[in-house]
């Protein structure tokens, strides 16, 4: 599947296609196996949004280097009114809090990467789909492996042989 592969804002299907334009200009999808009709945005965080998506991309990026950035200095770095930028904010911290429970139980796959200079650990549950990202020092097994047990509790079984090292780059 290409990257550019339309997923369906309301059915999740994927290979949407094109389906004209609406009275702003956007392109609008139709999906194949629902025959609904949607914007890029639609059902998504972004929907009702008047940013751009470049200002979207950079508010996210600087949530995920800079955490905890005050909406004041978001307004000003990227330009909006505070509070929009405070709007911004609630809706990060809310969708990182559903990437933080404390335990991903049953069986669960575990993987680390580099932000920047930053290792962070993340694992996913193969049944309930629960993810869980930790930033964490290093990547050495006595650094991961005490994460992992407690992460997936009694009883869960974690894959830490699958365990191996990316480095994704945030910087294009
Ligand atoms: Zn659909």
């Amino acid at each position: 599947m290409s990257a550019r592969t339309i997923f369906c804002r309301f059915c999740g299907a994927a290979g949407a296609h094109r389906f004209g334009k609406d009275r702003r200009h956007r392109q609008r999808y139709q999906c194949s196996h629902c025959s609904k009709v949607f914007l890029r945005r639609t059902n998504t965080v972004k929907s009702g949004s008047h940013l751009s998506d470049r200002q979207w991309e950079m508010a996210m990026k600087l949530f995920a280097t800079r955490a905890g950035m005050s909406a004041a200095d978001l307004s000003r770095v990227l330009g909006i009114n505070p509070k929009t930028a405070q709007k911004l904010n609630r809706i990060f911290r809310h969708v990182v809090q559903g990437l933080r429970p404390h335990r991903i139980p049953g069986v669960s796959e575990w993987d680390e990467s580099t932000f920047s200079t930053q290792w962070v650990l993340g694992g996913v549950s193969r049944d309930s789909k629960q993810c869980l990202l930790e930033c964490i020092p290093d990547r050495r097994e006595d650094t991961m492996c005490p994460r992992v047990l407690r992460a997936a509790g009694p009883g869960g079984s974690s894959s830490p042989m699958s365990i191996w090292a990316t480095t994704v780059s945030i910087v294009t």
